[in-house]
């Protein structure tokens, strides 16, 4: 059996990225698997812990980097956020395709850790432009102005590294990006 493919998926605040994985995790044939992060920021209304988040104190968080139980951490905004190493090897080992959904500081982590890993694939999805994705941010967002600033200078910078994911798609059309993004997983499963 092959193992599973390890997907890392990133996109500044606000491009859509859960709306496009949920729709691909609908897709049976695709097989994937999400990888709950740990992170230190607050839930937000609606989100569940141990389905979005697995939400942590920041002394937790840091217990789990000095016990190497995580695959890759960042700082961002405020706060951080870590992949849970356990998961996500076992599920590449029973064959199941991995996402992880992570900003640009953990994600360049993977692709070092990963880059003789030919079945670990990067994709980044963009806005059609900037105006409507800090839109986005503000209406989404229960934070303060000055996160809300944060966040979307965020954006700007993360924009600038979509130079080192494997494939880059635009978020014109929800459902256009979505196929093509099913499109890459299923080539890359075949390989
Ligand atoms: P949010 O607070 O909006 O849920 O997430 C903020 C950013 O952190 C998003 O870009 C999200 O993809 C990223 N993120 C979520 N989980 C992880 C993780 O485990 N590691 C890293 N490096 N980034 C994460």
């Amino acid at each position: 059996m092959k193992r599973g493919l390890l997907i890392v998926f990133s996109g500044p605040s606000g491009v859509g990225k859960g709306t496009v994985l949920s729709k691909l995790m609908q897709m049976s044939d695709l097989d994937l698997v999400y990888s709950v992060s740990m992170t230190t920021r607050a839930p937000r209304q609606g989100e569940k812990d141990g389905i979005n988040y697995f939400f942590v104190s920041e002394e937790r968080f840091k217990e789990a980097i000095y016990d190497n139980e995580l695959l890759e951490h960042a700082y961002f905004v405020d706060h951080y956020y870590g992949t849970p190493k356990a998961y996500v090897e076992k599920m590449r080992n029973e064959g199941h395709n991995v996402v992880l959904e992570i900003e640009t500081v953990g994600s360049k982590q993977i692709m070092n850790a990963y880059k003789y890993d030919d079945r670990c694939i990067s994709i980044f999805l963009t806005p059609p432009d900037m105006k409507e994705l800090e839109a986005r941010i503000r209406k989404r967002s229960t934070e303060s102005e000055k996160t809300i600033e944060k966040r979307v200078l965020k954006a700007t910078q993360e924009l600038r590294e979509t130079f080192r994911y494997k494939y880059v798609v635009c978020n014109e059309d929800v459902d256009d990006a979505v196929e093509k993004i099913a499109d890459i997983i299923k080539e890359n499963i075949a390989k």
